[in-house]
C-alpha cells in the first residue's frame, strides 16, 4: 500500500549504538524521545537496542505503546493539571516546571500510594519550558516538602524555541544548580539532564561540563545529525526512514495555468514561472500527510510543482517516470513527524 514509509530498522540501531557509546564513555546516558515516530513500538525497540536507557515522550499515549518495552517512560511535555493521574499511573518520571502541577502530580500519587519521580527543568535562555533561576531556591525547597515527590533530577530545554545553542556556559549553569541541592539539601539528584539532540556536539569536543550525566535524544537517532549546527554524525544514516509515493498522474501540460487566477487550495494565490510545456507527475500523497518541503528527493532530476491536500506535484521532464512508478524520499523532522501521524501513510519494516 502507497503511500508509505519504508523504515530500516538496522540503520536505527547503527544510530543509536554510535551516539549512544560516544556518550557512554563520558558517563552520559541517553533517553530516546520517540515522539517524532508517534512512539512507534518497533522503532523504539531499535533503538532499545541500539543502548538507550529510557524511553521519552511528550506525549502518555504515546508512551502507552511502549508498555510492554521494559525501559523506564518519561513524559517530557510539562503534564497537564488535567491528566496529573494517568501521568502517575503512566509514567515513571515528568518533566515539570510548575509548582501547582508538582502538588497536583503529590496528590495523585499519594492516593496511588506512589512516589512520582520529577526532573524539574530550568530555562536557561531558550525561553520555552523552565523555571527561572531566580525562583530555584524556592521551588525545591517547596518540592522537597512534598511526601510523595522525588526530585530525581533537573534538566534544561536548548536550541527548541530560542534557538539557543548549548555551550559550556549555560549547561555548566546546570551543574551548578545540581551541586546547590547537594549542598543545601543533601539531596542527590540522579539525572542531571543537559538537553536534546543539538547539545551532543559537546560530547565528542570533550566539552561537555562534568556532571552533566543525561541527553534526551529524538533527531539525532533518527535522521543522524546533531542539531546545533546541524551536521551529519560521521557512520551514520540520514535515510533510515524513506517516503514511497506512487505516480497517478503524468502528462505533459503548460507551467503555466490558462485562466484568470484567483485562490489556490489554501488560499494562496500561486504564481508561476514559464518554462512552457513540462512533464508533470501527480503523486497519491498530499498535504495531509507531508509538507513538500520537508522531502528530500532521492532522485535529483525532479523539481517540486505545488500541493494540495491529497495531491503533490513535480516536474519530471529530465527524469523518466511511467504512470504507476514509484517516487522515494528522504525526509527533514517534519515530514517524519507527519507521516508517523498520518493514518493514510502505511509503515514498512525492512
Ligand atoms: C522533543 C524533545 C527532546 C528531543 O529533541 P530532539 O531535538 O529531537 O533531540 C528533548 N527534550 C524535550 C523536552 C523535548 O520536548
Amino acid at each position: 500500500m502507497y503511500p508509505k514509509v519504508v523504515v530500516d530498522l538496522q540503520k536505527i540501531v547503527t544510530n543509536t549504538r554510535i551516539v549512544a557509546d560516544i556518550c557512554k564513555e563520558k558517563s552520559v546516558d541517553i533517553m530516546g524521545v520517540t515522539k517524532v515516530f508517534c512512539g512507534d513500538p518497533k522503532v523504539a525497540e531499535a533503538e532499545m537496542k541500539g543502548g538507550i536507557k529510557y524511553f521519552a515522550d511528550s506525549r502518555l499515549e504515546n508512551l502507552m505503546k511502549l508498555k510492554e518495552l521494559d525501559l523506564p517512560k518519561i513524559l517530557l511535555r510539562l503534564p497537564m493539571i488535567s491528566q496529573v493521574d494517568d501521568v502517575v499511573h503512566y509514567a515513571d518520571i515528568s518533566l515539570n516546571s510548575e509548582i501547582k502541577t508538582i502538588e497536583a502530580l503529590n496528590i495523585a500519587a499519594m492516593a496511588k500510594k506512589k512516589v512520582h519521580k520529577i526532573i524539574l527543568m530550568i530555562d536557561l535562555g531558550d525561553l520555552r519550558e523552565g523555571i527561572l533561576p531566580a525562583q530555584f531556591d524556592e521551588t525545591v525547597e517547596a518540592i522537597m516538602k512534598m511526601d510523595n515527590i522525588m526530585l530525581h533530577g533537573i534538566g534544561v530545554n536548548l536550541t527548541c524555541y530560542g534557538g539557543v545553542i548549548p555551550s559550556e556556559k549555560n549547561l555548566g549553569q546546570l551543574v551548578d544548580f545540581a551541586k546547590i541541592v547537594k549542598e543545601k539539601y543533601n539531596h542527590h539528584l540522579e539525572i542531571v539532564s543537559g538537553g536534546n539532540s543539538s547539545s551532543f556536539y559537546l560530547v565528542p569536543q570533550n566539552r561537555l561540563p562534568e556532571g552533566i550525566n543525561n541527553l534526551r535524544m529524538g533527531e539525532i537517532l533518527v535522521l543522524g545529525r546533531e542539531t546545533a549546527y546541524g551536521e551529519l554524525v560521521e557512520g551514520m544514516y540520514d535515510d533510515a526512514f524513506i517516503l514511497e509515493a506512487e505516480i497517478v498522474e503524468l502528462k505533459e501540460k503548460d507551467s503555466i495555468p490558462t485562466g484568470e487566477i484567483g485562490m489556490d487550495a489554501f488560499g494562496n494565490k500561486p504564481t508561476f514561472v514559464d518554462k512552457g510545456r513540462r512533464m508533470r507527475a501527480i503523486l497519491a500523497v498530499g498535504v495531509q500527510d507531508v509538507k513538500a518541503d520537508q522531502l528530500i528527493p532521492l532522485d535529483d532530476r525532479i523539481d517540486y510543482l505545488g500541493s494540495s491536500s491529497d495531491h503533490m506535484m513535480w516536474d519530471v521532464t529530465d527524469a523518466d517516470y511511467k504512470v504507476g512508478d514509484i517516487v522515494s524520499f528522504k525526509l527533514e523532522y517534519g515530514a517524519l513527524l507527519s507521516l508517523f501521524t498520518s493514518e493514510y501513510v502505511d509503515k514498512e519494516y525492512k
